[in-house]
């Protein structure tokens, strides 16, 4: 069922490597230990867009600081839109990521939002085979590492009357990463805002925006200061019910071994580790419903033992079990505090799939190398 890579412009991307490169060892040294989004590969994808050219100038080039006039407009208005994906190193030394199709696509909703030009799904591929091809010595090959992919664009006009940008820039950068949980899989502490929102109704939350995580920042450090690792949201219309973390989908799962996340509303980001969840947990007998969290019946449940585990999910961390829910009101634990046995269940389940260690049933990897 996996697919090889086919139908993409990755021929079509001109390299032009770096003149120093990185000596092996010194390259063995920074795939260690990576920190997370601290180390980058030699070379970053790119391509150039103009309103009157269209989408040019493909190629792979030495990766280092963009140049930018002062008045280009990201830099006032915010017109960003970015994705992230992961490249995995199987064991027979093959390279592969996780349902590219399904992050172009993304990619092409956001920008239709952020009123930046859709970028062809064979470029996305493209420039991501391209430049993992190149760098393919950067692929960790560690237990749970990968090479972390983040293609972005953003407006590159020089201009700054408030419209669309007509330029913009795409590129893709990769970035080496280690075990998300080093030393294990731990449960992280949720604080529920009741205050501040990420995103509202007819917003850009259905969008991958920088705007929607600065927006974040701000509760996130207010969390963080109460002792807390990460934030839920509430939605902004009610300030009732649970949406998502400012970078992760939220799941909920009963003691009967039914599960539910929040819908994909216009204020929730459509995450891809989220629908694969939905597969993995169907496939494995579990009732799974997308419906409305209401944070009233969740605390119900906590405290009732009716919700058995929460979790959270996305590219980066996979899936995060949630051992604390607290908020001004509550304080309650989830699962002991423990990661619960569904959450462990799955989480392998998807790991195993990503790095060939388990049928990919679902044709969900493609392979770049
Ligand atoms: C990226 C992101 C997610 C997770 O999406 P994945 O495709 O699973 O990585 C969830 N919520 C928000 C707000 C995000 O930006």
């Amino acid at each position: 069922m996996s697919t090889i890579a086919t139908s993409t412009s990755a021929d079509l991307f001109e390299v032009h490597r770096t003149d120093t490169p990185v000596p092996d060892e010194q390259r063995a040294q920074a795939l260690a230990a990576p920190k997370f989004g601290t180390v980058f590969t030699e070379h970053m994808s790119r391509v150039s867009y103009t309103n009157e050219h269209g989408w040019q100038d493909r190629r792979v080039e030495k990766y280092g600081p963009l140049q930018m006039d002062p008045a280009t407009a990201v830099l006032h208005y915010a017109q960003e839109i970015f994705e992230g994906l992961k490249a995995y190193r199987h064991p027979d030394s093959s390279v592969w990521t996780f349902r590219p199709h399904a992050n172009a696509a993304r990619f092409a909703r956001s920008a239709h939002r952020l009123a930046l030009p859709e970028l062809p799904e064979a470029d996305f591929l493209g420039a991501i085979e391209a430049l993992v091809r190149v760098d393919e010595a950067w692929v960790p090959s560690g237990e749970e590492t990968s090479l972390y992919l983040r293609p972005f664009m953003y407006a590159s006009e020089s201009f700054l009357g408030v419209r669309p940008s007509l330029e913009a820039e795409f590129l893709v950068i990769a970035s080496p990463v280690g075990p998300y949980f080093a030393g294990g899989v731990r449960p992280v502490s949720i604080w529920v805002d009741q205050e501040y929102h990420r995103a509202g109704a007819g917003g850009t939350g259905a969008a991958k925006c920088g705007g929607n995580y600065a927006a974040s920042l701000l509760p996130q450090q207010a969390a963080y200061a109460k002792g807390f690792e990460q934030v839920c949201f509430l939605d902004a219309s009610t300030n009732t019910q649970l949406e998502e973390l400012g970078g992760m989908n939220v799941f909920v799962v009963y003691a009967d071994g039914s599960a539910a996340t929040p819908p994909v509303s216009g204020s929730i980001l459509e995450g891809v580790t989220r629908s694969s969840i939905v597969q993995l947990l169907v496939d494995a007998g579990h009732e799974v419903s997308e419906k409305a969290l209401p944070l009233d019946e969740v605390r119900r449940g906590l405290a009732d033992g009716s919700i058995s585990e929460v979790f959270a999910c996305g590219t980066a961390a996979v899936i995060t079990p949630i051992g604390r829910l607290a908020s001004d009101d509550f304080d309650l634990a989830v699962a002991d505090g423990d990661a619960g046995p569904v959450t462990s269940r799955i989480r392998s389940e998807l790991t195993d799939i990503q790095y060939g260690r388990a049928t990919d049933r679902h044709g969900w990897l493609h392979r770049l190398v």
